[in-house]
């Protein structure tokens, strides 16, 4: 049996793979897709200590990753179906068979949520888009909406400004809830039309996004706004439905643990967007995960007495 397995390669999983090979544990880091996690959709991070000019969200999960790899840590493309904790072995059933070790991190990461507005899942790929890095090129010299006023959206938003002619930033509220740094870009930025208190009813489209049905909130006015797409940046989901059941979740549905990155069940630790807390960055992921690879190895100790 292992000394511990890692599931998801997102900043949080490769940083606890960095320290538990550096203890030379005996871990496997099992990844469902391209290792970097959603990272992978930024186009350029400058929150990320150490890069002065900004670095590309791709080139810093590559970094990360090979950082990892050099150090021994191997890297398996398996996706985890189901898990099993028993006191003193913990079970990741894959679509590759069985992985078995006395210690898990749980740093599996969230997703983008949807709208569940009519027309969204019908347009998926045809105009309705959750990633701006992406798919933004397909949209030179066109007109699209982002929904949402966090971080994400008006990141986007301004990123979408290199290629659509218009960006319409769509926000429930009036104020927007990203860093103020963003806001006062996206203020100042030409291209881009902020359309406050207002809440996206239905994408209108067929094969393609034609436009998107908008209510003002406060004048209850419906409009329709003509554009080419429809990107949305309205938070995340926590990919915690394998673990409904066993261990302790939020009410959002991501997992509590407490100051050392464990569960509510011995030797099952989580890191990164998974876990329940108030700020989702790369640079708090990363810290996690180095502290729950660092309390899997206690853990480990305690075992062996
Ligand atoms: P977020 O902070 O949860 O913001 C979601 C936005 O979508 C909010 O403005 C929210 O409106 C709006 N929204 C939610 N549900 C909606 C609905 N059904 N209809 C219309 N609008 C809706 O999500 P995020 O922007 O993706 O950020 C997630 C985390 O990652 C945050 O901790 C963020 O700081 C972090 N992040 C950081 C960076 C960076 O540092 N560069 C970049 C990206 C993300 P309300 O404001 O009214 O709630």
């Amino acid at each position: 049996m292992r000394d511990l397995i890692i599931v998801g390669a997102g900043p949080a999983g490769l940083t606890a793979g960095i320290y538990a090979a550096r203890a030379r544990l005996d871990v496997v880091l099992l990844e469902k897709m391209a290792p970097g996690g959603q990272v992978l959709l930024t186009d350029i991070v400058e929150n990320y200590p150490g890069f002065p000019d900004g670095i590309s969200g791709f080139e810093l999960m590559d970094r990360m990753k090979k950082q990892a790899e050099n150090l021994g840590l191997p890297i398996e493309s398996r996706e985890a179906l189901s898990f099993r904790f028993d006191p003193d072995s913990k079970t990741a059933i894959t679509d590759k068979g069985h992985e078995q070790a006395r210690s898990i991190i749980l740093a599996c990461g969230a997703n983008p949520r949807k709208l569940g507005i009519p027309g969204e899942e019908l347009l998926i790929g045809k105009g309705v888009s959750y990633c701006a890095t992406c798919d933004g090129p397909f949209y030179r010299d066109l007109e699209v909406a982002v929904i949402g006023g966090g971080d994400t959206a008006v990141e986007e938003a301004l990123f979408l400004t290199k290629f659509a002619t218009r960006v319409y930033l769509v926000h429930r509220r009036d104020q927007l809830r990203a860093t103020k740094i963003l806001q006062e870009r996206v203020m100042a930025n030409e291209k881009v039309q902020i359309i406050w208190d207002t809440i996206p009813l239905k994408i209108l489209g067929d094969q393609a996004v034609e436009a998107i049905e908008l209510k003002n909130v406060k004048s209850s006015e419906v409009l329709s706004l003509k554009v080419q797409g429809v990107f949305i940046f309205v938070g995340f989901e926590p990919n915690t439905q394998l673990l409904k059941g066993l261990v302790d979740l939020d009410e959002l549905g991501f997992v509590r643990t407490n100051d050392t990155m464990e569960t509510s069940v011995p030797g099952v630790f989580a890191a990164g967007d998974i876990r329940s807390k108030n700020l989702r960055q790369i640079s708090t992921a990363v810290g996690e995960g180095a502290v729950a690879a660092f309390s899997a190895e206690r853990y480990l100790d305690t075992l062996r007495g």
